[in-house]
């Protein structure tokens, strides 16, 4: 095949209507109101039906989705914030940027996400919240990591970055913890054309303080009663998720299918376990090997694109300054071993069979 396979390709979703999207931007350009309006409102009352909450505050990304989460919650300096040790680094970002200091645990070997059972031992007497994180579009144990926190009295803010459209049981993600916290950066499964985020809630009182935080903590205008920052989805951003969120589902449904292509015909490689408690968003789809750089380098050979999410963990950052003398190892053999293949709406099913032919072929 002489055609190179990109990881990703945004324009070949054939879902996206280029023509509805110029029109709802045009619809924008010709409004002359280009932040906090109809667009936006309209977006976030579509968001919250679409996830099963009763509100969603539109910010201008995933890390400040969960920054300003963790504000509204009076979470800051002097306390603590418990994560996976395996997630993109804006995760830490957004916990660090409330001014909270975040906290590692080590993770579930075969699926890469939060090993819930580890959280207690660091819970100390500054720990205020825990961000499970929806690592590649798959739900954690909600009713593990909920069970800790209603013991301990800690909120659960989810990283729903990865996991737009996924469930755990009956409910979305984004609608068990007290907030989700969403990121539309471009290559997430609900992608803006910029960067873009939300917070999703049914507290009432937790959505209008986001919605104060993030607008200089204003609470009506010129009236300012909260120590916010800046942090808006603007209108042309919300008019292209509005248009995109209608066929979110569609694009998921087909993400799932090529994992299945892929779980049912790979054969020397493996593929995470899926979990029968919820469906994921297919993010990622990601397989582990020893073999795994000696594999890249082949697909790459072959003109097949793959990353890995992600070579570090978390307590090998260098801008993560606590826990770096700890090890955690099922974080660092999963790190080392993790590939992910192309996967998205308009990856064709002959390139999907190419794929898999390379990998099952390649000998180390
Ligand atoms: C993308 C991502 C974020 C950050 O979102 P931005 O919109 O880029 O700020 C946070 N957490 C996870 C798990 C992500 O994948």
């Amino acid at each position: 095949m002489g055609n190179k396979i990109p990881f990703n390709d945004f324009t070949a979703d054939p879902f996206l209507l280029r023509k509805e999207i110029q029109d709802a931007m045009q619809r924008v350009l010709d409004s002359g109101w280009y932040i906090l309006g109809k667009e936006l409102e309209l977006f976030e009352k579509n968001f919250a039906a679409y996830t099963g909450t009763r509100f969603c505050a539109g910010v201008a990304s995933g890390t400040e989705a969960i920054a300003l989460s963790l504000m509204a919650l009076d979470i800051g300096p002097g306390d603590e914030v418990i994560t996976t040790n395996l997630t993109a680094f804006p995760t830490i970002t957004g916990i660090m940027q409330s001014g909270a200091k975040p906290v590692v645990v080590d993770i579930f070997s075969d699926t890469g996400l939060i090993d819930y059972r580890k959280v207690e031992a660091e819970i100390s007497g500054r720990t205020k919240a825990v961000v499970p994180v929806h690592l590649y579009g798959q739900s954690c144990d909600m009713t593990a990591i909920m069970h800790i926190a209603t013991k301990y009295g800690l909120h659960v803010v989810e990283d729903c970055a990865q996991a737009a459209g996924a469930t755990f049981r009956e409910q979305k993600c984004g609608s068990v913890g007290v907030c989700g916290a969403f990121s539309f950066y471009p290559t997430k499964n609900l992608g803006a054309y910029g960067d873009a985020g939300a917070v999703t809630t049914s507290n009432e009182e937790i959505y209008f303080r986001i919605n104060a935080l993030r607008n200089y903590g204003q609470t009506k205008k010129y009236c300012h009663d909260l120590p916010g920052i800046n942090s808006r989805l603007d209108e042309l951003q919300a008019a292209i998720l509005n248009v995109k969120l209608k066929y979110l589902d569609r694009g998921n449904q087909e993400r799932r299918r090529l994992a299945s292509l892929y779980r049912d015909r790979l054969k020397t490689v493996e593929c995470l376990k899926e979990e029968p408690y919820g469906k994921s968003s297919y993010h990622l789809f990601v397989i582990k090997t020893p073999f795994r750089d000696a594999l890249a380098l082949n697909l790459q050979e072959k003109g097949i694109q793959t990353l890995i999410h992600y070579p570090l963990p978390v307590s090998q950052q260098k801008a993560f300054l606590w826990q770096n003398d700890r090890v955690f190892p099922e974080s660092s053999g999963f790190a080392g071993k993790i590939l992910s293949l192309p996967l998205y709406p308009g990856l064709s099913d002959q390139r999907v069979d190419y794929i898999i032919k390379s990998i099952n072929e390649f000998q180390q």
